[in-house]
């Protein structure tokens, strides 16, 4: 029909930006509706301390449950929620549910919550923070907040601010995907973190690119320098894991180790690396 007529395409572009546009309105109309029907849900990954390959914490990722539209993951509408004004509402319903949820586990055990830069420009953020801790009795320093580099190209006194009064309740600060942005390593200065994630990105080509390798050694000596716990994110195989322990990265997370599960799944986790464990399966640690 429209072969090589410019008006048959240009009407195939419309309806399909209008099939686009209509979606997203759907999309947005579900996501206004999705926490009042109970319909966000948290899944946990496990974090995996280096020198013992005991499970350190979990770090909760939102995932929406939707009624069609199946389990959908957080980058099909994160940045929706921002845009749309939802993630404040989103973001503390996020804070609350991961405090709840970690305050039942095994007191050793912290959670990691990811953070929008939107959070920080509602100004409630921190009486966010104190009133889920206070709500479910987690106690401060099993929380830990990850941010991006993005909260931080703005460099706003109020953004810094509001991370001292973070730390000061005593909760951790990590900054989550280090070395995608464009100047990691200022921002390192500007704020006493207690964390960095290492992005997958690093991880996955570490073994294909010597470069990558020895930047990834830089970033653990760096971190031991600075005092800064050095997590792996993205560790899917064991000749990763042996590589990354043998740069004295402190912490490994990724699906060799563990895939965000529902809350109901945890106990079975941690009592399958308990009996691991216990039959002397030592994992990737190879100095002792
Ligand atoms: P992130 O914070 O960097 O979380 C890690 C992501 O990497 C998760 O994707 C996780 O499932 C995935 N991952 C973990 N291990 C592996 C691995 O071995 N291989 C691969 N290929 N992937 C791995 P997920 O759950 O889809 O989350 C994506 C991003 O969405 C998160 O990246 C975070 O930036 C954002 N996000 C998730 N939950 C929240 C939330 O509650 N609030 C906000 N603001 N953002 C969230
Ligand atoms: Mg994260
Ligand atoms: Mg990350
Ligand atoms: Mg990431």
């Amino acid at each position: 029909r429209a072969k090589g007529d410019g008006r048959g395409a240009y009407r195939f572009f419309e309806t399909a930006m209008d099939v686009w546009a209509q979606e997203r309105r759907a999309l947005e109309m579900d996501l206004r509706e999705a926490l009042a029907r109970d319909e966000l849900k948290l899944f946990f990954q496990p974090l995996i301390g280096r020198r013992d390959n005991e499970t350190t914490g979990f770090e909760a990722l939102l995932r929406w449950q939707h009624p069609t539209r199946g389990l959908v993951p957080p980058s099909d509408f994160i940045e929706c929620a921002e845009q749309w004004g939802l993630i404040g509402r989103i973001g503390e319903w996020v804070l609350n549910e991961a405090c709840r949820t970690a305050a039942t586990w095994p007191s050793h055990l912290t959670v990691a919550v990811n953070l929008s830069p939107n959070q920080f420009a509602s100004g409630d953020l921190v009486d966010q923070v104190r009133a889920a801790l206070k709500a479910s009795g987690l106690a401060p320093a099993r929380l830990e907040l990850e941010i991006t580099e993005g909260l931080l190209l703005h460099d706003s006194a109020k953004t810094l601010e509001q991370l001292a009064a973070l730390k000061a309740l005593g909760v951790k600060i990590a900054m989550d995907d280090f070395g995608t942005g464009y100047s990691s390593l200022a921002y390192l200065w500007r704020f006493p973190f207690d964390k960095i994630k290492i992005d997958r990105s690093f991880v996955a080509e570490m073994q294909d690119n010597v470069a990558i390798a020895d930047i990834l050694r830089t970033i653990a000596l760096l971190g031991q320098t600075l005092n800064l716990e050095v997590t792996a994110e993205g560790v899917e195989t064991q000749a990763q894991a042996r590589l990354l322990a043998e740069m004295r990265c402190d912490q490994f997370q990724g699906f060799l180790f563990g895939r965000p599960m529902p809350v109901g799944d945890i106990p079975s986790f941690l009592m399958a690396a308990t009996a691991r464990r216990m039959r002397g399966e030592t994992g990737v640690d190879d100095d002792g």
